[in-house]
């Protein structure tokens, strides 16, 4: 156990004084959680390996599971990576600071455990005037994967990051709720051709001016498929509560939910919802159960505050949560949505137009909570 301090720090304009103090304990190969724009960050000296270590034990996340390592500025690229392509300054120039991450090959002076002996590094310059400030201060390249326990939710608030950390790690610089509230766009360069490896914080569109062969995965990676890509792991995001993705039109998928919500009660459980805002009317029965996504048209919105919905499911005190998502779109953010609310359900998936979809999703829930459901009722509807 460590003793944890938690410092405020304006946002905007972040005291001198206060990112001196964590720029001097991340020298000392202490850990600092700190805003960027994307998540919350846990930093660490990305020279230092023992300060690396720390980062994988606080978090409890598989020393497999390499880091990112955050910049001041694009000129310190050439002291992490070894001969960056110039696509790689077309691209930084382009979004940087911002939330995009860059895998390129690796600089030897770089902690071997970063990136679990792999000899590449994910890189990026964030965007948050405390995340910059505090890089600047220290000079250092910071390694930084998000701020929270392995495969839970990533943190959004410095709140967030206390209920993981606590008693882990030495300071978090709270400045207020992480504007994107997504972890970056990763994408790998040194594949041929490109890829990427996780759909985050940057729009895709302007980069594939840049990157017109960009491999960009139809479905989700999963891990298996996708070795060198941490963060791809199916359970990933997740609240304890687990969830489960009903896809399919409103109309069928509000049948089949109060047909599960009503089964899922006469079996002795209780369903949680997690809705777009549109669908929210649909179930004024259920009204006290539903944490709301926000606009499903606006994935930016929903986006900002999807973290802390998942957190929030929680505290429905239910045994399962059935989850609509965001209507189809390969535009903005509506990707990167996509993706953290199917590894949130780890990739159970209903959908509501097949004829049996009320028994498979009965079946999943029994897969689920092993043991939990009550037998079948007499008279209850089993469709
Ligand atoms: P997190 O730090 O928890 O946001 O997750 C780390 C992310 O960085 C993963 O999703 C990976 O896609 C990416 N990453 C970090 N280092 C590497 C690397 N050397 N090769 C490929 N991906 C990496
Ligand atoms: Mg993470």
């Amino acid at each position: 156990m460590v003793a944890t301090q938690l410092l405020s720090v304006d946002p905007i304009h972040p005291d001198a004084a206060l990112l001196a103090i964590a720029a001097h304990a991340l020298r000392q190969g202490a850990l600092v959680a700190f805003p960027t724009e994307t998540v919350y960050g846990l930093g660490a000296n990305a020279l230092d390996p023992s300060a690396v270590d720390r980062i994988f034990a606080a978090k409890q996340r598989p020393f497999t599971d390499p880091l990112i390592v955050h910049l001041a500025g694009v000129e310190q690229l050439d002291g992490v990576a070894r001969t960056p392509p110039t696509v790689a300054y077309s691209l930084a120039a382009l979004c940087w600071p911002g939330p995009l991450t860059l895998v390129l090959q690796r600089a030897d002076r770089l902690a071997p455990n970063l990136a679990a002996g792999r000899p590449t590094v994910a890189v990026r310059v964030p965007a948050h005037p405390v995340a910059l400030g505090l890089l600047r201060a220290c000079q250092l390249p910071i390694a930084a994967p998000s701020a929270n326990l392995f495969s839970r939710p990533s943190p959004t608030t410095a709140q967030h990051v206390l209920k993981d950390l606590a008693g882990r790690i030495e300071f978090v610089l709270d400045g207020g709720p992480t504007p994107i509230g997504l972890e970056s766009t990763v994408i790998d360069l040194t594949q041929e051709p490109p890829r990427l490896l996780r759909h985050g914080g940057a729009d895709l569109a302007p980069l594939l001016q840049l990157l017109p062969d960009l491999q960009i995965p139809t479905r989700p990676l999963i891990a298996a498929e996708s070795a060198p890509a941490p963060g791809t792991q199916l359970r990933h995001y997740a609240p304890h509560t687990p969830l489960l993705l009903v896809s399919g039109h409103a109309a069928a998928a509000q049948n089949l939910l109060d047909a599960a919500l009503e089964t899922l009660s006469a079996r002795g459980l209780r369903a949680g919802l997690l809705l777009p805002d549109e669908e929210l009317p649909r179930y004024p029965r259920w009204a006290e159960r539903i944490v709301a996504l926000g606009p499903g048209e606006a994935p930016e919105q929903v986006g900002r505050t999807l973290f802390t919905r998942l957190r929030q499911l929680d505290e429905l005190a239910a045994d399962v949560v059935l989850a609509r998502p965001l209507p189809q779109t390969t535009a903005g953010l509506g990707p990167a949505v996509q993706d953290r609310l199917f590894r949130a359900a780890e990739g159970h998936t209903v959908d509501a137009e097949t004829p049996a979809a009320l028994s498979t999703l009965l079946e999943l829930v029994e897969q689920l909570l092993p043991g939990r459901m009550l037998t079948c009722q007499s008279g209850e509807r089993t469709v």
